[in-house]
Formats: structure tokens, C-alpha cells, sequence
């Protein structure tokens, strides 16, 4: 698939580009609209620690260009494209580096969350790193139980949170089986964060959830400058353009790189009609 003309083509929706260069590109794009950005390098659980070493140098490389090019952006990586599954320590080292990079740029590094069985070694790694550095901060995700007891903690130690709704299949043991019930955990995490986050990061394009953030951070008197959405390149244009022209924060994470394929399939499989939009384009061919 990743090879495929025709399937790099369809993924071009939701992934800027193989290169740094485009994906600059399309940051210099979304900035223009008042919109700033997260670079996402794709390439989830590497196989050896040679590759991670391979991405830490990536990201690090990014981490110059969005300075020298004066982009307004910063940079969302996962642990395991760092080789957590080989190594803690290892992986430990290579994000220390990007973090000592990112504090000395001014810059700032997003610890992505990946499945719950990393979520423990995710948080301790991140809060390690934040107590020497800054710069650092994680994603919690809705769908899981645990996340309020870690958001408080996180907020104990002015962490910045990114919270989502959660993209992996999870067993109910550790996640609420009903999205109904991850959207009502998320809207009260949501409040949690703007009353006591670090400038937290709303991270949805869940329309009703914006609304009810838009109208719980106005009724407590929350500034606009004090936490701000974010949204996945590629998806809900029409909002991303009305919060920006509104006056809210917004940042775009937009990915980049060879290896989309996982990450187009979890666009994939959060929407059907991306399917059905996917399977009109080829019978049109
Ligand atoms: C900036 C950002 C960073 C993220 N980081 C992480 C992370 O670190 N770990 C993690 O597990 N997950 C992450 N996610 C993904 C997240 O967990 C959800 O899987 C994803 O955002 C879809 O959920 P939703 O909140 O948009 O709500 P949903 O209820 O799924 O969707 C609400 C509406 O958004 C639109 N929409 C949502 N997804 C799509 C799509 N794929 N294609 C087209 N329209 C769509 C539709 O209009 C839909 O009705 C991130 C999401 C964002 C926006």
C-alpha cells in the first residue's frame, strides 16, 4: 500500500507529504490561516533501535527547520517509533535529546499516547523529562478509566495535557466499551483541564464537545489564549476555519513520512464514510 501511486494519492487527504519539505510546505499553508501546527513523523514501532535512532534524528532535523523557517509549529512523536519496545532506556535517550533541543529552541515536544499497554512508561517518561526540561508534555486519552487519576497528577505537576477521545482498540477492562460514555468522560476531563490544566489542548472534532468547551471556558471567565483545539490535518476544514477566524487557538497536527499506512487506518476506520468515500474515488477510476 505504501508504494501504491494510487493509494498515496487517497492518503495525501489526511498526510502531507514523504518529506520534511512538504510537510513544511503545507505548515506554511495552515499558518497563513492563523492556524499553527504539530509535525508528526510517521512511523510507529520500529523494529530495531537503529531505525529509532534513525527517527530521533528526524524529528530533531525538524525541530531546526520549524525554527530556522519561523514556522509556528512544534512536534508530536510516539515512544515506540523511539524504540520503547526494545529498550526504556534507549527510548529515554533519544527523546531526552529532542526535549533538550526543543527547551533550547524555545520549542516544545508532544509525547503521544499509544495503546494502554504503554500508558504507565508513557506518563513516567514524560514526567520525568518535564521535571529536567519542560518542554515536554503528553496525551491523555478519554476512553480510558484511568485518565482522571493521571490528569490530576499531571496537573499537580503542570504537565501539558493533550486530551482526546482515544484511537486504539481497547479491551473493557481498561476503557469504556461505550462511546457514550467516553464522550461524557472526555467533556468532564475537558473541564477539569481548563479549570486546572497547564494551557491544556482540546483535542476533537466532535462539534457538540467544541460547543460545550467553547461555552464552559466563557461562563468561567477562561481566556481564549489559555488553552487552545486541535484537529487532525485533513479533517472538518469548515470548523478548523471557524474557530481560527473566531479567535481561538487551533493547531493542526499533520503528519508526514513513508510509513502512513497504520496511521490512514485509524482515519479510516473512525469514520465509515471515509470507506465509502475511498471505495467511489476507485470505481470512478
Ligand atoms: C490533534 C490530535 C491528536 C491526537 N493524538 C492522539 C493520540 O496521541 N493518541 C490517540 O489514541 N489518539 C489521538 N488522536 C485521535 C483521537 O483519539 C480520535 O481517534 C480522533 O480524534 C477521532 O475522534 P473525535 O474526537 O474527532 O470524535 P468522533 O466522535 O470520532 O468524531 C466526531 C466527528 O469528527 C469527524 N471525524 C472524526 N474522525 C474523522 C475521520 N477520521 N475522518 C473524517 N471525519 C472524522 C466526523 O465529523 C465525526 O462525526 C488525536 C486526535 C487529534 C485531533
Amino acid at each position: 500500500m505504501e508504494t501504491s501511486a494510487l493509494a498515496k494519492r487517497l492518503a495525501r487527504r489526511f498526510v502531507a507529504g514523504d518529506t520534511l519539505d512538504q510537510a513544511l510546505a503545507v505548515g506554511r499553508h495552515v499558518n497563513s490561516e492563523g492556524i499553527a501546527i504539530t509535525l508528526d513523523h510517521l512511523g510507529e514501532s520500529v523494529t530495531s533501535l537503529e531505525e529509532a535512532a534513525e527517527a530521533r534524528d528526524v524529528y530533531l532535523h525538524a525541530l531546526s527547520a520549524i525554527h530556522d523557517s519561523g514556522i509556528q509549529g512544534n512536534v508530536s512523536l510516539k515512544l515506540t517509533q523511539f524504540g520503547l519496545d526494545f529498550s526504556y532506556d534507549q527510548c529515554r535517550a533519544n527523546v531526552e535529546q529532542l526535549v533538550r533541543r526543543a527547551a533550547g529552541l524555545n520549542n516544545f515536544v508532544r509525547v503521544d499516547m499509544e495503546s494502554s499497554q504503554y500508558t504507565q512508561r508513557t506518563i513516567e517518561m514524560v514526567a520525568d523529562l518535564h521535571a529536567r526540561y519542560g518542554a515536554v508534555g503528553v496525551v491523555i486519552q478519554a476512553c480510558l478509566y484511568r485518565s482522571r487519576n493521571d490528569i490530576e497528577e499531571l496537573c499537580r505537576r503542570a504537565i501539558r495535557v493533550r486530551l482526546c477521545k482515544g484511537a486504539y482498540l481497547e479491551p473493557a477492562s481498561a476503557a469504556f466499551p461505550r462511546k457514550s460514555d467516553v464522550d461524557r468522560n472526555f467533556v468532564e476531563l475537558m473541564q477539569f483541564l481548563l479549570d486546572r490544566g497547564a494551557y491544556p489542548a482540546i483535542a476533537t472534532h466532535d462539534e457538540n464537545i467544541i460547543r460545550r468547551t467553547e461555552a464552559y471556558a466563557a461562563g468561567r471567565g477562561i481566556r481564549r489564549d489559555a488553552f487552545e483545539f486541535q484537529m487532525l490535518y485533513g479533517i472538518r476544514r469548515d470548523l478548523q476555519r471557524r474557530l481560527a477566524s473566531e479567535g481561538y487557538r487551533l493547531r493542526l497536527y499533520v503528519p508526514f513520512g513513508k510509513a502512513w499506512y497504520p496511521y490512514y487506518m485509524r482515519r479510516l476506520a473512525e469514520r465509515p464514510a471515509n470507506v465509502f468515500f475511498i471505495a467511489r474515488h476507485l470505481l470512478r477510476q
